[in-house]
């Protein structure tokens, strides 16, 4: 609310401030050159435009500072009605018409919105003048055509002077000085220049040579583009209306006949100015963006190009080379333009020739890509496997595939990649195995439990079969242990299965397996062991397990004791691993039928299963 206040403040400021200063040099004759005062109204309507209200507040605004004037100067009332009223819709009609696509200077540097703006500002400028002709002619004592056209063209030349530089006054900085500083030292001796040729144009009243300005004009605009122009129009028409004004100038060489001539003339002039700085300025601005776009673009692809690490080729169907990426120097050693120097073909190796060929031929018949490998040529006369992409392009004519971009990999690199991710493939595996085996611990014993342990006996059974050695099992159980649990409680039976589990573990020797596969039952696997190592492990595990002298009341022994099955296979022996503890299982049980404390032993000799002669007794 408040900046719409002061924006109205403003508006009525300057609207009043400018009509008073047009008023004051008015001339004489009633004529004005250059009416700029509905310019100066539309730059700071605009910067409202979007909000109605605001809008409203400005028109009022700008039509009570105008009234002001016009009633301060003593005007009759039904001209100061007319006068105002016309303003006012001279106003509306241009804002309304050219808010549509014109609000920002920036819009004005395309040449469709400068046409527009050029053509609105004569037209709606014209129509107003008609009013005011129909309502004014005769008060001034002058022709209605007369009147018509120098008013009609006073306000036109008066937008086209002051609204582009208004509109640039009060762009954004940065944008404003940008385009100045960057190229101050060009533009600004043309600027220079052409208000110097103007100067002398003007200051002299003996040679009609209004056209010598705008060779500089033209010079000005090549450099500051429609900034220049917006700079330039309104100097050169102060310039010329001050000296026309004071009886200088080429007018006063032209026309030695009425007032209202000399003003056409001058008019004229004035509007041919910013008629042609506009447009020229506009013009080479699109022009200049275009060609910046256009080289931003190319940067980009270069720059992908450039930093591609594949190679990247642009090949005719017809066998010529066109582009090639820096990426080939890395690739075989060749310069881009040396690669391109090369025959197509020429760069495969001779056996590849015939696929290329074919896959060149099927990129012509309508295939759009293809992929394969073939043996680049590198520099030093030896061969790369490279593996290449290709896909067709075609003419923007008639859509027919004319060429193919490649892109080209070294497999070399291709191979490292592989193999670095079989290898880290490898070391999560192995991660993974870490993990399950962390896992696969008995939570209580911390040996290995019966997933762990199986998994091993798969293995070693496997190995055993491959290696030819003997493989031997143990199974140990301890005896009597529900009524130890009865007697001492179940805690207590966890640390006498603890001190077991220690105890085979001791016995053991470091490449024996020990697990804990069920409550007080566990298992010891002992590659490359005969019958009498697992023996002599077993007798290890009874005396380690004895020595202990766990107090077991429940027991005949009165210590803890346990009872092992030992089953062992001999090198040649092949068989399934569910055997080898049934086996064992067997031999457990046989020790425990036979008084427990003690092992039995069994070889997986066919011929003593069969007979039944399953164990041989070891007293503890
Ligand atoms: P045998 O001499 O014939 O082997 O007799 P046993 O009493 O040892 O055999 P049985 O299989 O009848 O009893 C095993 C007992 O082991 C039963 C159960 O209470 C106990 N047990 C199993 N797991 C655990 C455990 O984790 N902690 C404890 N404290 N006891 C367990
Ligand atoms: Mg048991
Ligand atoms: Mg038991």
């Amino acid at each position: 609310m408040r900046s719409t206040i002061r924006r109205a403040l403003l508006q009525f400021g300057a609207t009043a401030l400018t009509t008073a200063v047009l008023f004051h040099y008015l001339p004489a004759n009633h004529l004005f050159y250059v009416w700029p005062l509905t310019g100066v109204q539309l730059a700071i309507l605009w910067s409202v435009w979007n909000h109605r209200l605001s809008r409203v507040t400005q028109i009022c605004a700008a039509t009570a500072g105008f009234l002001a004037i016009l009633i301060f100067q003593g005007y009759p009332l039904r001209v100061v009605a007319g006068l105002t009223c016309i303003q006012g819709l001279e106003l509306w009609g241009m804002a309304a018409v050219l808010r549509l696509r014109i609000s920002r200077f920036d819009d004005l540097k395309q040449m469709r919105h400068v046409a527009r703006f050029g053509i609105v500002a004569v037209v709606v400028p014209m129509i107003a003048a008609t009013l005011r002709a129909a309502v004014f002619y005769n008060t001034v004592h002058r022709t209605f055509l007369q009147t018509w056209f120098i008013t009609g063209m006073a306000h036109s030349v008066g937008l086209m002077v002051t609204l582009p530089g208004l509109l640039f006054l009060i762009s954004e900085e940065s944008r404003r000085s940008q385009k100045f500083r960057s190229s101050y030292r060009l533009g600004l001796p043309a600027m220079l220049l052409t208000f110097a040729v103007t100067f002398g144009v003007f200051a002299q009243s003996k040679y009609p040579w209004l056209f010598l300005v705008f060779p500089p004009i033209v010079l000005a605009l090549l450099v500051w583009g429609l900034e220049g122009a917006a700079i330039i129009c309104p100097v050169i028409t102060l310039m010329a209306c001050y000296a026309t004004a004071h009886h200088h100038g080429p007018v006063w060489v032209v026309v030695q006949g009425s007032m209202e001539i000399r003003t056409v003339v001058l008019q004229v002039f004035l509007w041919m100015v910013p008629g042609t700085a506009l447009p020229v300025g506009a013009l080479l601005d699109e022009r200049q963006k275009a060609e910046s776009e256009a080289r931003a673009g190319q940067m980009i692809y270069q720059t992908l190009l450039d930093n591609a690490e594949d190679m990247i080729l642009l090949s005719g169907l017809d066998g010529g080379q066109r582009y090639v990426s820096p990426g080939v120097l890395s690739l075989t050693g060749w310069q881009p333009e040396e690669f391109l120097s090369l025959a197509q073909l020429e760069t495969l190796h001779v056996e590849d020739r015939d696929l290329a060929r074919n896959l060149i031929e099927s990129l012509r018949s309508g295939k759009r890509q293809h992929h394969f490998r073939y043996r680049i040529l590198c520099k030093d006369a030896s061969y790369k496997w490279v593996e290449a992409f290709l896909r067709g392009y075609s003419s923007a004519e008639d859509g027919h595939v004319t060429g193919y971009v490649a892109t080209v990999r070294d497999m070399g690199s291709l191979a490292r990649l592989e193999e670095q991710w079989s290898q880290e493939r490898a070391d999560l595996t192995r991660q993974n195995m870490h993990l399950e085996e962390l896992a696969g611990n008995d939570e209580l014993t911390r040996l290995a439990n019966r997933r762990t342990f199986n998994r091993m006996l798969t293995q070693e059974v496997a190995r055993h079969a491959r290696a030819k050695n003997s493989l031997s099992m143990l199974m140990v159980d301890v005896d009597f242990f529900k009524k130890y649990n009865d007697r001492y409680g179940h805690p207590e039976g966890d640390v006498c299965l603890r001190m077991v589990a220690e105890s085979i573990q001791i016995a053991s020797r470091a490449s024996d397996f020990a697990a804990r596969v069920g409550g007080e039952e566990f298992t010891v696997l002992l590659p490359d062991t005969d019958q009498a190592g697992a023996e002599q492990a077993a007798q290890r595990i009874l005396s380690h397990i004895e020595s202990l002298q766990i107090r077991h009341e429940g027991s005949p022994f009165g210590y803890v004791t346990v009872s092992i099955g030992a089953a062992t296979w001999p090198p040649e022996f092949v068989a399934d691993e569910a055997y080898l503890i049934q086996q064992a299982d067997r031999a457990l049980y046989e020790s425990k039928k036979t008084g427990r404390n003690r092992l039995t032993s069994m070889t997986a000799d066919l011929q003593e299963i069969a007979d039944g002669a399953m164990s041989r007794r070891t007293e503890s």
